[in-house]
């Protein structure tokens, strides 16, 4: 009977010191006030942290190709609205894939900063104790590039105390074998529909980025940790974007029937640009719409017109290969 009643406290006591929590904060400063509270109890590595990339490592110096561009052209360009009115009001493109690619042009030519200069010395200070730290962006894969560019212009390298890559990321374009998700990673049908995770599209792990296309953060997470047999003590996860943060905290709260389980995780909703993006969507659109129109698309255009060429010269040459 002692020992039941131990028990009972010692498993009062666990839930009482490893007390997940979601914060919202508006600066590098809060985050770091907050972290070292939280972790005092931890060795450096029992911790994770997993850091978003736009908005909160690095963000657009101008609004063009900015999170908040992305997410206006995005509601437009999905809205039910007709093909007229999305050009009147300045979508760049008129399906999602043609949204990707003036996004993927516009990461490679514009230039980007870190939001808070002192988010950089954070990250390497961690590092420096020995704490694991990784990127986790809802990028596709195929803007791997610029956002190294700009990661290691700013002064972040993230390649320094994350998980190595590993055979499979160099193996595989998908994150995950849709026939796993129950027996190897613990989902239950339910996370399966509502996290979506039906369908995966491509997503790379590199250099200690994660590049997850859009998809469920939370469950790509833990997805990531799994195939890595991680199991940290906490998880600390900061995203600008209350979604993302939502998201993790769910899939890591939810009960798993999986093997992998992480005692506390904390998430960071970070709101340092807050103002800077309520005052983009607010604003009439049109100083952002002529510098795309004036400036910026007709060296898309050109871009586009010279890969078409290209494709065509390759075709030509391949046909005049096949006949000699
Ligand atoms: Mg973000």
């Amino acid at each position: 009977m002692i020992f039941r009643v131990l028990g009972f406290l010692f498993f009062f006591l666990s839930l009482v010191a490893s007390a997940s929590q979601q914060f919202d904060i508006k600066s590098i400063d809060q985050f770091e006030q907050i972290f070292v509270e939280l972790t005092t109890n931890y060795k450096s590595d029992e911790i994770l942290v997993v850091m978003d990339i736009d908005n909160t490592l690095v963000t657009m110096d101008g609004e063009l190709g900015s999170d908040q561009w992305w997410n206006w052209q995005e509601a437009m360009v999905l809205g039910s609205e007709g093909d007229d009115y999305k050009q009147r009001h300045g979508a760049v493109a008129l399906s999602f894939d043609g949204l990707l690619s003036v996004q993927g042009f516009l990461y490679d030519v514009l230039p980007m900063h870190a939001p808070e200069p002192k988010t950089i010395e954070l990250i390497r200070r961690l590092q420096d104790d020995g704490v694991m730290v990784i990127g986790l962006t809802s990028r596709g894969p195929e803007f791997k590039s610029p956002a190294f560019r700009e990661l290691y212009k700013a002064g972040y390298n993230l390649l320094r105390t994350a998980s190595p890559i590993e055979e499979r990321d160099y193996l595989s374009m998908m994150p995950y074998n849709v026939r796993e998700l129950q027996s190897k990673y613990g989902f239950t049908l339910r996370q399966i529909a509502d996290y979506k995770l039906n369908k995966p599209r491509p997503a790379v792990y590199r250099d200690g980025v994660f590049f997850t296309s859009g998809q469920h953060k939370g469950a790509l997470l833990k997805i990531w940790m799994q195939d890595r047999q991680l199991s940290p003590k906490v998880v600390i996860f900061m995203d600008d974007q209350v979604k993302n943060t939502n998201r993790v905290w769910e899939a890591f709260t939810a009960q798993y029937g999986g093997e992998l389980f992480v005692p506390e995780v904390n998430t960071f909703r970070y709101g340092f640009l807050d103002k800077r993006v309520e005052a983009f969507n607010e604003i009439s659109k049109q100083d952002v719409i002529q510098l795309w129109e004036r400036v910026y698309r007709p060296v898309f255009e050109q871009q586009l017109n010279i890969m078409k060429r290209n494709l065509t010269d390759e075709v030509y040459n391949f046909e005049a290969a096949v006949d000699f």
